[in-house]
């Protein structure tokens, strides 16, 4: 037997030089221990066996792999995701971003929505969970589209997936898109921290060379897809908000900062002037 608290200190030791933040050491126990974070407190002692898991976990986390590629699984929004190299880790600040979509269908009946470069199928499997909306979800990567049918048949969300390169094979018309494309200038690829560099799939990181091109795609089409009234929703990378906005013809729109006050969404309502 060993302390949980000395368990917890030895494990942060472990991943200290990793980018990993400071709650990772409660979900490893957490994950082990099959608990909920509230409940971690409770038990003053853990068996070898036990501790020898964690050891196990925190070893493979020090060679910079994300916690939710080694554990398989992550939150977002309360739901269990399934990550694997093949997806995007969801963060929180796309948790805001669904969040903002969630608020938009709550009230609408028979409202249909795209999640555009869905990934693991987070946003769609949230949408589909938490609103009546009628959910369409589509990525360019085979494996991508794996990963979000299994999440969606785990979590019981009914979603029609589309393989497609941006709006090439989708169809008809929405209440509202959503898309966190991926947004990171080719050229900056090489400076993110070692998890996202080395373990995260490029397809999901390179937004080309200024890190625009799928916004540029998304201006360019969204104003035929979305009803009039309609809301486009799109997560950014810093500093790019704005650039945004200047692009979007036929829309008001407006940014919205994340928990560190980044301006991280734009919400564009289609005006159609
Ligand atoms: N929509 C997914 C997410 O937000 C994947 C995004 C991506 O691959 N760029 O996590």
């Amino acid at each position: 037997m060993i302390k949980l608290s000395d368990a917890l200190k030895n494990i942060a030791d472990l991943i200290a030089d990793t980018g990993a933040d400071g709650s990772e050491p409660d979900w490893i126990a957490c994950h082990v221990l099959g608990c909920g974070r509230a409940s971690l407190r409770l038990r003053r002692e853990i068996s070898d066996n036990e501790y020898g898991e964690m050891l196990g976990i925190a070893k493979e986390r020090a060679t910079g792999r994300p916690l939710c590629q080694i554990i398989g699984y992550t939150e977002f929004l309360g739901l269990k995701i399934e990550v694997n190299g093949d997806v995007l880790c969801p963060r929180p600040e796309t948790e805001l971003l669904a969040e903002q979509a969630i608020l938009y269908l709550k009230n609408k009946t028979c409202a249909r929505a795209l999640d555009l470069c869905t990934g693991s199928g987070c946003i769609a499997i949230a949408l589909a969970k938490f609103t009546n909306a009628q959910i369409t979800a589509s990525d360019v990567s085979e494996k991508a589209l794996k990963t979000a049918r299994g999440n969606a048949a785990n979590c019981g969300a009914e979603i029609n997936f589309v393989l497609s390169d941006a709006f090439k094979k989708i169809e008809g018309e929405f209440d509202l898109i959503i898309s966190n494309p991926p947004y990171i200038p080719t050229a900056d690829i090489e400076d993110l921290e070692r998890e996202v560099r080395d373990f995260e799939p490029r397809i999901a990181l390179d937004g080309g060379e200024d890190g625009l091109d799928f916004y540029r795609i998304i201006a360019d089409k969204a104003g035929d897809l979305i009803k009039d009234g309609g809301l486009l929703l799109l997560e950014c990378g810093e500093g790019q908000a704005k650039d945004v906005v200047d692009m979007l013809r036929g829309f008001s729109c407006s940014i919205i900062k994340d928990l560190q006050g980044i301006d991280r969404i734009v919400k564009a309502v289609k005006t159609g002037v």
